[in-house]
């Protein structure tokens, strides 16, 4: 039977996500700015002024009538000075100006600000050298933002400049959504925690940690499920641990051989099983499942197809659950540079590779050598990867690839 094409599994989880979430009223919290990092917005927020709220110098100089400057240079009387922060106490007459510093409120009068390095100032009384236009170096009123305006759209992530545009406005409580809950059990009797030494024919259990890792940079709360043995008794106990949150992650036993229980406790838990395998390379094991409040994914072992498979299907999931509109993946096409590709043998492919510089500012790719899906060191080296169609030919350097960006890179 044909494998089920990695974009049609996409499809399945995008789909099942927002039936998952569209089926559960949005649940959300009223936050303060100071404790919102890294949450989603639930609200639209608004301008509660303009911005800026008052005509504005932009530049420390003078505030001046734009119709007295004529000539070369022109003297006028300077009659007061006015800092950030203070309310201008007269007006600019003919032949006056008025010190002003960026960021202070332009007084009447005026209608332009010489920048101080255009001037001289002696005493009561400062030169300007040549003319201005009506308007320079203010900001006017509304001109950036007009009150009642959206600033932050609901479903936006709470990060550094986001939260300054919130504090700009007032908005000192924001309502957030509650971040998905992830478990994230890993399976195998060869597995030792990272505090425990390795036995002989033992490994450490990497996956729960670089698939925590990615569930928290994805402003999940994630839950450590532990190691479970490759025993269905033990193994059910831990998934049914997990089923209570919105995400269940496993890692291991879901191939084909004698202990890769976990399709089976799975379905003795009540999920059902919407694919297993997909036509994918690394990571053709994965299965993926629901209940009614949670997705589940299982994971194949080998931490590059972990790790692969966590990227295309889990990632765009939790964004989903976390309403965040940035679930689609996003890829360049690129240049081969220095080396090709071999064949594909009817899988989507993926392959770790460097972004590199190529003359100027253009970007190409490089391919990296690497020792297939157990070696994830090889993979953490690499800064992307290359997608390639399931039956693309050989690649010869030049030839342009697809390129997954790495999802720090296209949050927006
Ligand atoms: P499995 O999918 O359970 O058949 O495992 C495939 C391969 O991945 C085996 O070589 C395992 O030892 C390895 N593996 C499984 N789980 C982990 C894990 N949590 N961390 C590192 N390697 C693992
Ligand atoms: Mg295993």
């Amino acid at each position: 039977m044909a494998l089920l094409p990695l974009d049609e599994a996409i499809d399945i989880v995008t789909q099942t996500a927002l039936a998952l979430r569209e089926s559960h009223p949005p649940d959300t919290r009223v936050t303060t700015l100071w404790e919102a990092s890294g949450f989603v917005i639930a609200t639209d927020v608004r301008a509660d002024r303009p911005m800026p709220p008052f005509d504005k110098s932009m530049m420390d100089g003078f505030a001046v009538r734009a119709a007295d400057l004529v000539g070369a240079s022109t003297e006028l009387v300077v009659v007061d000075e006015i800092a950030a922060g203070e309310v201008p106490s007269r007006e600019v007459g003919p032949g006056e100006a008025i010190a002003i510093m960026t960021g202070a409120p332009i007084p009447l009068g005026a209608d332009a600000v010489v920048v101080v390095e255009r001037t001289q100032r002696a005493g009561e009384r400062v030169i300007v050298q040549g003319t201005i236009g009506v308007g320079a170096n203010i900001a006017r009123l509304g001109s950036q933002v007009a009150e009642g305006e959206i600033v932050v759209e609901r479903g936006r992530i709470i990060e550094s400049l986001t939260a300054g545009v919130l504090a700009s406005f007032g908005a000192h409580e924001v309502p957030v959504y509650r971040r998905p809950r992830m478990t994230v059990i890993a399976t195998g009797d060869e597995l030792v925690s990272v505090e425990e030494t390795p036995g002989p024919a033992q490994i450490r259990d990497s996956n729960r940690k670089t698939l925590m890792a990615l569930g928290e940079a994805e402003w999940c709360r994630v839950v450590d499920g532990g190691i479970a043995k490759d025993d269905r008794h033990e193994l059910a106990r831990n998934i049914r641990d997990g089923l209570d949150g919105d995400v269940l992650v496993l890692s291991g036993g879901v191939s084909a051989g004698s202990y890769d229980h976990v399709r089976e406790c799975l379905e003795a838990e009540g999920v059902e099983i919407l694919f297993h395998q997909i036509a994918i390379k690394p990571g053709k094991p994965v299965l993926f499942g629901r209940t009614a409040r949670t997705l589940v994914f299982g994971l194949p072992g080998n931490p590059v197809s972990s790790y692969v498979t966590a990227m295309l299907l889990l990632v765009p999931a939790v964004r989903i659950l976390g309403r965040r509109p940035d679930a689609r993946s996003w890829y360049l096409d690129l240049p081969l540079v220095e080396r090709g590709l071999d064949a594909t043998q009817g899988r989507t492919t993926f392959h770790p590779a460097d972004l590199v510089r190529l003359d100027g500012d253009a970007l190409g790719v490089r391919p990296r050598a690497w020792d297939g899906s157990a070696d994830h060191v090889a993979y953490a080296r690499a800064s992307v990867l290359i997608r390639r169609d399931p039956q693309a030919s050989a690649a010869m350097p030049g030839e342009h690839v697809r390129v997954l960006m790495p999802r720090s890179l296209v949050e927006w």
